[in-house]
Formats: C-alpha cells, structure tokens, sequence
C-alpha cells in the first residue's frame, strides 16, 4: 500500500495554508481551470451541457449496474484482439502481476504515461527494486518524480511547484544550466526523456476508459508522451480501476466532450489514444505484446456500498477540487494520498479505511459546489455526510471522528436541542456570562473582528486560532419570534376595536 499520511490533515494542512508558492498556485485553480471549465460550458450553452451530463451519469448507471457483464465483455474483446487481461484483487496482486511480466521479459527500462491506478498501487518502487528505471513521460509527472513527490492535483500534478522551482530541480537533478523560459525547460525534459522512449522494454499506461464492445483502452493526454510509451516499447502494459469500462464507442464520445471541458476548459484534448491489443501483421508499430490488468483495491466495496457506489461514476476530471473552497486553501498534498480534494475525501477513506483517513470526511464545508461542477452530477456532499454519520457511528473507537469530546458534545446537543425550557434558560445564562468577557479587546493581529480570542478561551483553542468566536445575539430566534407574534395578535386586537 502507497506511503499514507492521511491521518496528518490537520498538520499538513496548517503548513499549506502558510506556504506562499502553495497558496499563489492555488489561486490558478480558480482563475484558470475553473474560468475556463465557465467558458467552455457557456461555449456549448448550459442547456446543452446538462444533456450531456444527465446522458454520462445513465451511462455510469447502467454499466455500474452490470459491471460483471460488462467487464466479461471486455475481457474477451481484448483477447480477441491479441492481448490478455489480469485482474488484480488489490495492490498486492497488481504488483505481483506486473513484477512477473517485468521478470519473465528481462526488461529494464520502463517508460510511464500519468497513471494515477499506478500512483495508488505504488508500483514505481516496486519496479525499481527489480532493478527496473522507471521515467515519468507525462510532464508534470516527470517532475514531481525528479522531486520525489506526490501528485498536487488529478490533472496537474506538479501545479505547486513555480518555474523557478522546477529550473533548479533541473539543473539538480539533469545537470543542466539554469534556465528561466518554460518553453526552453520542457525542451530539456523532451530531449532527457527522448532516448528513453527508444530504449524502453515495455510502456506502463493508465486509462481513462476502457470501451467493452470493442476491447479499446482510451488515453487522453495533452503531451504526446501517452502515445510513445504506448507504441515504441515491445510491450503494452495498461493498468486501471474496474470502473474505467463503457459498453461502447457511441458512449465514448459522450465523455470525450464533458471531461476536456471539465478538466481544462479544452473543447478536445491534443491526444486521444484508442490502443486495442498488440500490433497486428499489418501495423507499421505498436508492441509485440499488450496486457491489461484491471484493478479492485476497494472499488468493489464501494459497488457493494448502495450510498457510495456514485463515487465510481468519477472521470477524474478535477473539477470538484478547482471549485471546493478547502482544497483551494490546503491544497492536495494535505490530503496525505494518491486522490485529494472533495472526491478524494470519498474515494480515500473507502481504499485506506475509514480508521487512516477519518479527517478527510471532515474536510469539506458542505457548501454543495462539488457536486453543481461534477460532470457526472456525483452527489459528493451526500457521501460526506454518509462517511461522517459511519464514523460517528462506528462500534470501533478508533474510527471515532471526535473521540470522546465530540461523542459528549453531540451527546449534549441533542440533549439540549430536545428540551425548549431548558435551551431557552441555558441561552440567556450563556448571554449573561459573555458579556464580561466581550469586554477583553481582540488581539492586534487581527483588528475589526468582534469575538473571543484563543488565549482568553483555552477550552476553544482549536476553534478561535483562526477565527473569532462570534458573540450571541442579543436575542435568540425564539425570543424575536415571540415578540413578533405579541406584536401581531396586539395589531389584530387594535383592529377588531376599531372595527367595533
Ligand atoms: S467527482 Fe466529479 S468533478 Fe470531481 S474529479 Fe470526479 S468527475 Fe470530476
């Protein structure tokens, strides 16, 4: 299993929030991949552009439905066509798989093209401690790899890292001059990655769908890299979740409009790769040999889950995390694994355990956004709140959310919530107790704020460290309610007297 850190939200995501590159680079998701998700829609119509989302989640809906059929059908047009398919239970099992192929063939070099499967499943280690060098071909990907890194988000895994960053990165580990034009530094990693590509044994790829009816694996890239590591090495390895699957071609193109526009705000993408078995008698190139290993690792658990089985409707395109305003503050790294932001949250929890990644459930302002930019309409507040409820419900204390404070506070919510009298008395005793401590002036750091400071209330430390705790209204809802139904039935009696 992949290096996890879910459980350091908390702490990481404190450290991002300070992180000044962190944060400029966060501002791009709004500005760019969101404005121009904005651009592409209002481009099609919006009207339009619901079509097309309602036609894609059905399309989920259905294959979901029938994923053994589909998955069966898959399976014998791809050996149909020449190759073979694995299926891989967990991560264990995919790795072994790709180990014994990798033994089997004497292969050494291993080009990759982005795979985010392949990212959960840890397998660049795996390869290196078969002697294997493994390269990055996907731009962003190769960069975070020369930095040893995680991905920073679905579609742009290096999108933390500023150009300056990424030059002495360069010049560190390529032993290159330092460089300052973009263009120029993506022309060094073409000419690093070049010989490569011709010295590759075999080609690890992901999929961003695999096509039933005729046994095709579809790769969408903006860089040409997709289709090198596919074609030039004698073989084809692709390695993706059981999800990946469409029944058919006519379903493809469906996709192929929302997750361009959803990702980037492109109406296509530069590339799109349908590789469908090993080359043939007739083909100038493409690899001797193809392999398709389709992975579970947690996915069937979601199937089997009725309130969480939409988060297998995802196409990865990013969108959720461009427009949700936490990931926007703490950014993907906070998220301590492979899938970060709304749908990663979802998605995490249900691979790792809820017990390793019970933070992220809780990282969500419920605001709804997710789910109004998904292309595939998935419901992710609705899981949130489903998670939240299981870990507050868990039989197992380690799963707790809040452990014991937060089972006693909710405990005496509802407690209270339940009893008027009692919630009316404890409110105008909570009035009263404030007011001498609304008389301690506010820290300097942050003026014009009204409220409590932290060091003045040690019980609410974790609340107030970046926030005032707001005063209690001068009357509760109950009290002006009240007052206006005196105020009513008073207008009312006037008014039969004067009728009278
Ligand atoms: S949940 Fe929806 S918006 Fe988020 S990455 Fe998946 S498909 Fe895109």
């Amino acid at each position: 299993m992949a290096d996890i850190k879910t459980r350091e939200f908390s702490a990481a995501s404190a450290v991002s929030i300070l992180d000044p590159q962190i944060r400029r680079a966060l501002e791009r998701v709004g500005t760019g991949f969101d404005a121009a998700r904005r651009e592409a829609i209002a481009d099609v119509t919006p009207e339009v552009w619901e079509e097309w989302r309602e036609h894609a989640r059905q399309i989920k809906i259905h294959t979901l439905d029938h994923l053994d059929y589909y998955l069966d059908l898959l399976d014998h047009n791809v050996t149909k066509a020449g190759g073979q398919v694995h299926f891989a239970v967990d991560s264990a099992e995919a790795n072994a798989i790709v180990s014994e192929l990798v033994r089997s063939r004497n292969v050494k070099i291993v080009t990759k093209s982005k795979s985010m499967v392949s990212e959960e499943l840890e397998l660049n280690p795996v390869l290196e401690a078969l002697g294997v060098d493994v390269y990055e071909t996907d731009l962003g990907e190769y960069i975070i790899q020369l930095a040893g890194e995680t991905p920073f988000h679905l579609v742009a895994p290096a999108l933390h890292k500023s150009k300056e960053q990424v030059a002495r990165l360069f010049t560190e580990k390529l032993g290159i001059p330092l460089l300052e034009d973009i263009d120029a530094m993506a022309a060094a990693a073409r000419t690093a990655l070049r010989e490569k590509f011709m010295q590759a044994d075999l080609g690890i790829s992901g999929a961003n769908f695999l096509v039933a009816e005729t046994g095709t694996l579809v790769i969408i890239t903006n860089e040409g890299n997709g289709r090198l590591c596919t074609s030039a090495p004698r073989m084809h390895i692709g390695i993706t979740g059981m999800e990946k699957v469409i029944p058919s071609l006519q379903d493809l193109a469906v996709f192929l409009r929302l997750l361009p526009r959803s990702a980037t705000g492109q109406a296509i993408t530069s590339y799109v790769s349908m590789v469908s078995g090993p080359r043939r008698q007739e083909d100038e190139d493409g690899p001797e040999e193809f392999h398709l290993i389709i992975v579970d690792n947690g996915r069937s658990r979601m199937l089997a889950d009725p309130e969480l089985r939409e988060a297998l409707y995802c196409i990865r395109c990013g969108a959720c995390l461009n427009i949700c305003p936490v990931y926007q503050k703490v950014g993907g790294h906070a998220y301590g694994w492979v899938y970060p932001g709304p749908i990663g949250a979802i998605v995490t929890p249900m691979m790792v355990g809820l017990k390793e990644a019970k933070d992220l459930p809780q990282a969500s302002s419920l605001c709804g956004a997710c789910r109004e930019v998904c292309p595939v309409k998935i419901n992710i507040p609705r899981m949130l709140l489903h998670l939240r409820h299981n870990l507050q419900e868990s039989p197992k204390r380690e799963e707790k959310a809040g452990g014991f404070t937060g089972s006693a506070l909710a405990w005496g919510y509802t407690w209270l919530m339940a009893r008027p009298r009692i919630l009316a008395v404890t409110h105008k005793l909570a009035r009263n107790l404030q007011a001498p401590l609304m008389r301690i002036p506010l820290s300097p750091i942050r003026k014009g704020g009204r409220g409590l400071r932290r060091a003045r209330l040690p019980l609410l430390a974790r609340w107030t460290r970046s926030r005032d705790l707001p005063a209690l209204p001068p009357r509760t809802f109950r009290e002006i309610w009240q007052r206006e139904l005196t105020l009513r039935d008073s207008i009312i009696s006037n008014g039969s007297d004067q009728d009278a």
